[in-house]
């Protein structure tokens, strides 16, 4: 273990655990150097709350670093090795493209990796060239910082850089790495990895591993993997419903994909719904719709099994006893979510208690948003600001709905003023809409302008805000139904 403050003053205080896993879960490298990086996108904020000092970041020696060239003293320098079922199908991966810098320890004690994504080939690559395009790169900023606004466990970023490079995709575009932080890259795919045809005993140090990392708080039973499985059930449970209360969709929920900590991660195609339809699908590589917005809890609980099919070999000795016990860890999931998406919900239309109905209470008002094709976000918002912005709230239907809303809040303590505050701590006044995020974009990559970026960001900061400056990003375009996103990134 390693552990330094670098003398320049940034601020680097690693120290670098991963280590301590056996050899088999990562490979060392060496700096692939860019030829000539610029900050495009620096998170101030984010520096801060890392202990690194934002000024000298920014300086040569800084890029120098957020753009692998150079490793800081302390630094990990890893690739770490995963497994992934990748639509369905389990392959071999690993990072093929990112470089863990190291394990920063943070001044709120906690402990962050900071990844560089598009960093060169690493011997994960299988033929891929290991660089990032920098328009995907300006995406992941955007969205996942909108997340953390949202105030949904995600990973978080740093920076985004050029790299003076051009890479070879369709056509030829811009190089582009982004800095991200994390509360750690371990992921359902690293549990996979360890589990098939590695000794026991490396399934049993990851396992402690990650208990160490993350569950540190969480209750221990008598199997460790299997309190740690129950906990990873909680967290993604809670995970997905969030992404559903906000019209989140993943785009790309392969087991590599799924963390470990619980934080969403791995923006490809990602994008959010904007008329309300389960069947919203924006990737156009997922052509088969398996990570539909209405699918996502579903693929959660496929990946929850997945993830404890690895941990088979921990939950008992005799493997068909094992497995019976995975079967009855498993059939909790779906009234788990369903609990977690409610518990969501019902705060959207602004409840503090439960009643029986509310289930159906909600289900009425979505077949009824998508019936009138309304959109997700300026509905709820719509309710929250008791305005009249959408088309079919001049409906019957929706005038029913209404009435029999009403009456359930009548019903509860609370009064008119307090529902209205939950609805506004729990409806966004924006999303990032896709054809925002296209501008922002264009004007980016195309012009070189990043004030449009800044400003949006800015804007998505506190989504909660409803403030003037937010009016500019609420409609949705009216082109919505033919936006695609692209996983060559
Ligand atoms: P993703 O779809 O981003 O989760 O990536 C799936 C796998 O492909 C991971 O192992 C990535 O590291 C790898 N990968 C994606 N793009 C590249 C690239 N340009 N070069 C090498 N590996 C890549
Ligand atoms: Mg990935």
């Amino acid at each position: 273990m390693t552990s330094r403050t670098s003398p320049t003053g940034i601020g680097w205080n690693f120290d670098n655990t991963y280590f301590d896993l056996p050899e088999a879960f990562y490979s060392t490298m060496t700096p692939n150097a860019v030829p000539s990086p610029e900050i495009k996108l620096f998170n101030a904020n984010l520096a801060r709350e890392l202990g690194l000092n934002e000024s000298e970041l920014q300086t040569p020696e800084g890029i120098d670093v957020l753009a692998g060239n150079r490793m800081p003293e302390g630094a990990a320098a890893i690739a770490q090795a995963y497994a992934g079922h990748q639509f369905g199908t389990l392959n071999m991966l690993g990072d093929g493209r990112a470089l863990l810098v190291g394990e920063q320890l943070a001044p709120d004690a906690k402990r962050y990796d900071l990844q560089l994504k598009g960093s060169g080939p690493t011997p994960y690559s299988r033929g891929g060239d290991g660089r990032a395009v920098l328009g995907p790169m300006i995406r992941e900023y955007i969205v996942s910082e909108a997340m953390h606004g949202l105030g949904i466990p995600t990973s978080r970023s740093l920076a985004v850089l050029s790299t003076g490079e051009s890479i070879r995709r369709v056509t030829s575009l811009e190089g582009g790495i982004l800095a991200r932080v994390a509360s750690s890259h371990l992921r359902f795919g690293t549990f996979q990895y360890a589990s098939f045809g590695r000794p026991k005993e490396e399934l049993e140090q990851l396992v402690d591993y990650a208990w160490n990392r993350h569950f540190q708080e969480a209750e221990e039973g008598e199997i460790r993997s299997l309190s740690m499985f129950r906990e990873l059930m909680e967290r993604h449970a809670s995970l997905v419903a969030k992404w559903q209360a906000v019209g989140f969709i993943h785009g790309v929920m392969n087991t590599d994909n799924m963390t470990i900590s619980g934080e969403t991660i791995d923006y490809g195609p990602c994008a959010f719904m904007d008329s309300y339809d389960p069947a919203t699908v924006f990737s156009s590589i997922d052509t088969q719709g398996r990570y539909a917005y209405g699918n996502q809890p579903q693929i959660t609980g496929w990946n929850l099994a997945r993830l404890i099919e690895s941990l088979l070999p921990l939950l008992h000795e005799n493997q068909e006893q094992a497995l019976e016990i995975a079967k009855g860890e498993m059939v909790r999931f779906a009234p788990l979510y369903e609990a977690y998406w409610l518990e969501e919900m019902r705060k959207k239309i602004g409840l503090f208690n439960e009643e029986e109905s509310d289930m159906e209470l909600i289900a009425e008002l979505l077949s009824g948003m998508k019936a009138f094709g309304a959109d997700f976000t300026n509905t709820f918002r719509a309710l929250t600001l008791q305005e009249n912005t959408e088309p079919w709230q001049s409906s019957g239907e929706f005038q029913a709905w209404q009435a029999r809303w009403q009456a359930r809040l009548d019903r509860q303590e609370q009064t008119e003023a307090q529902a209205v505050e939950l609805m506004r701590q729990s409806n966004p006044a924006i999303i990032p809409r896709n054809h925002q995020v296209e501008h922002a974009l264009e004007a980016a990559v195309n012009d070189g302008d990043y004030s449009v970026v800044n400003a949006l960001n800015a804007a998505l900061a506190d989504p909660f805000a409803y403030s003037e400056q937010q009016l500019a990003y609420v409609m949705p375009d009216d082109k919505e139904h033919t936006y695609q996103t692209l996983c060559g990134t």
